[in-house]
């Protein structure tokens, strides 16, 4: 017991320390609310770990963003996905903050891109401005918090980077007040036989094992039987005070008899190395039950830094008749933690029928690049797409290709062609690459095409087939009618979709002359703003062009009036 007491001693040392970097007391908050939030530094998410923590917005947007101190803004990006408006503010101690999901910029920041939109007919910008050519003072108004890009309900995504490196680091150590008493979730727990002769539980598989609470407020596994080299994982989550949302932990901590076998925290990582989260979790389990384990130990190919112990890999050799004490400790940044004690016994038992792993013709070697040809399709996977070796479980069909499905994780880019050659060129326009999602409706992939020949590059596995759309994008007024006076509108806006290869590009004109038309494909909406041009005439033309991602095109053409 003094071992492990001990041994968190030094762990909490540890925290402490390395948080010691970060200059406490030097930001001020972006928003003017209690900061509350929807999601932390380095949850798990879809093949990345969060960059930075969402603050809630009190399910509302338009909330005053504000500069969390002096500094100059270096980048301004607009995008349809990904952090959709983001503001960059690059501050005199080394840090940056970056603003996302933004629904507008401050007035005067709104000018100076609207500017760079019009001069480049485009709605989605990047923009590096001049060092110090827009300066930004600790709590100036920078923008209004929204929705934009890859969000799903309104907040701020706020992220704090070191300048030079680039690399996101916890927001919450910088001294940032979050209301936080409540201790981490523990919701299931599983262990791993890791060798081809190891054992748990009767098993050579993933098994799930059962824990209960006890009177001190730690938890405590059922005994565990098992042989050989093995493993832990757990799905869990931190939750604040005040919010429901289910949030990812901070730091998780492996010992056995008291030793430290792996300890990882979210302090800081690199966006080079986020795609490795897919090694971190049970890749297969996530691909079935969408839940997330999170490995306590290191599975082949994680290159993953955020270790600050790990010994034998966090892997445990078990010896026949000797005892373990494995204990978890979860914690969240605040300290609150959640600890399982696994009694583990060194005991070899007769081991349960269970089905053996689908082996196929192809059997892939992770680190050679490998091709196959399957007759109609050709698949190419270079070196290294893979974290381990495995069996594939490839299959064409007419116009479609299997491959495997998506309980394997790829890690880089592979490239799948398809002969589209037995179609005459006309109908060759309206086809393209599609990957089949879980309800089996074909998506769009980026489709390459050289004569009969269609390729994509992707990461995803799955079933791709090969998908038509001879059926133009919609358009349709969306806050006003044809001949309409609209003197007191602010906004036009307009729906616009396309169902099945989804819309490419759009473009819009008034009295012939381009206008900025704010897309947001959630709400598939054109937004035109009044303020942007002073219009001279009162009967006004509007003509807007929607694409999609097959050519297909569709233009619609109105009238309205306006004084
Ligand atoms: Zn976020």
């Amino acid at each position: 017991m003094r071992r492990i007491f001990l041994g968190l001693i030094l762990f909490n040392s540890l925290t402490t320390w390395c948080q010691d970097n970060y200059p406490k007391d030097f930001f001020s908050s972006p928003l003017d609310i209690p900061m509350v939030l929807a999601g932390t530094f380095g949850e798990l998410r879809s093949n990345h770990f969060h960059a930075g923590i969402d603050i809630k917005t009190q399910q509302r947007q338009g909330l005053p963003i504000y500069a969390i101190g002096d500094g100059i803004v270096t980048r301004i990006k607009i995008s349809h996905w990904g952090y959709g408006k983001a503001l960059y503010v690059a501050h005199p101690n080394g840090y940056t903050s970056v603003y996302g999901h933004l629904q507008k910029f401050s007035p005067s920041l709104e000018a100076y891109i609207k500017k760079i939109q019009y001069k480049k007919r485009s709605y989605e910008v990047e923009v590096f401005p001049d060092y110090g050519e827009l300066k930004v003072a600790k709590e100036e108004l920078i923008a209004y918090s929204g929705n934009t890009g890859g969000s799903s309900g309104p907040h701020l995504h706020f992220e704090i980077r070191s300048s030079l490196s680039e690399k996101p680091t916890n927001p919450l150590l910088y001294g940032y007040e979050v209301r936080d008493a409540t201790n981490p979730t523990l919701l299931k727990l599983y262990g791993y036989p890791l060798t081809a002769d190891a054992q748990i539980n009767q098993s050579k598989k993933r098994v799930q094992i059962n824990f209960s609470k006890q009177r001190d407020g730690t938890y405590l596994a059922d005994k565990v039987l098992a042989a050989g080299t093995v493993g832990f994982g757990f799905i869990g989550y931190d939750r604040q005070d005040m919010a429901a949302n289910k949030n990812g932990v901070y730091s998780v901590t492996q010992l056995v008899n008291g030793k430290t076998y792996s300890a990882y925290n979210f302090e800081k990582f690199s966006f080079s190395e986020t795609r490795y989260i897919n090694t971190l979790i049970d890749y297969e389990y996530f691909g079935k039950y969408k839940q997330r384990i999170q490995k306590c130990f290191k599975s082949p190919g994680n290159n993953l830094s955020i270790y600050s112990t790990l010994y034998n890999d966090g892997k445990i050799e078990v010896a026949e008749g000797l005892s373990y004490n494995v204990e978890l400790l979860i914690m969240d940044l605040e300290g609150n933690k959640v600890r399982l004690s696994i009694p583990v016994e060194g005991k070899r038992t007769a081991l349960k029928n269970e089905p053996e792993e689908k082996k196929t013709d192809y059997y892939l070697i992770a680190k050679k690049p490998n091709n196959y040809d399957l007759g109609g399709a050709k698949v190419h996977f270079p070196s290294n797409t893979f974290y381990h070796n495995l069996y594939l479980d490839l299959e064409k069909g007419r116009d479609t290709v299997k491959i495997h499905d998506n309980t394997v994780p790829a890690h880089r880019n592979f490239t799948i062609n398809f002969d589209a050659s037995h179609y005459s060129e006309s109908e060759r326009k309206y086809l393209f690459i599609a990957r089949l999602d879980a309800k089996l409706r074909p998506n769009y992939t980026n489709t390459y095409k050289r004569g009969g020949v269609f390729t994509t590059r992707t990461r995803a596995l799955g079933t791709y087939v090969l998908a038509k759309d001879s059926v133009a994008p919609t358009i349709r007024p969306k806050n006003f009618k044809e001949k309409q006076w609209l003197n007191n509108y602010r906004y036009l806006s307009l729906y616009i979709a396309d169902d099945l290869s989804g819309v490419e590009t759009y473009t819009a004109t008034l009295n012939g002359e381009w206008i900025l038309m704010e897309y947001e494909p959630k709400t598939k909406t054109l937004t035109y703003n009044f303020d942007d041009i002073i219009l001279d005439k009162k009967q006004c033309e509007l003509k807007v062009t929607v694409t999609d991602n097959v050519g297909n095109k569709n233009t619609l053409s109105t009238t309205f009036f306006r004084k």
